[in-house]
């Protein structure tokens, strides 16, 4: 695993899950966790370019 070409050597995940709330009673109540995408993908936190693992 190489820095990014832009020399950051820093990455983020993609946002691949959310948290699911339904109002209950006028309360907000957690539902679930739901996952969008099963592979987590990498990004650089500079430049954004996808970096294959
Ligand atoms: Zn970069």
């Amino acid at each position: 695993m190489k820095e990014c070409k832009c020399s950051s050597n820093e990455f983020i995940t993609q946002l691949n899950s959310y948290d699911l709330y339904q109002v209950v009673d006028g309360k907000l109540k957690f539902q679930k966790s739901e996952i969008i995408n099963e592979k987590t993908k990498f990004f650089c936190r500079e430049c954004g370019t996808e970096r294959k693992m």
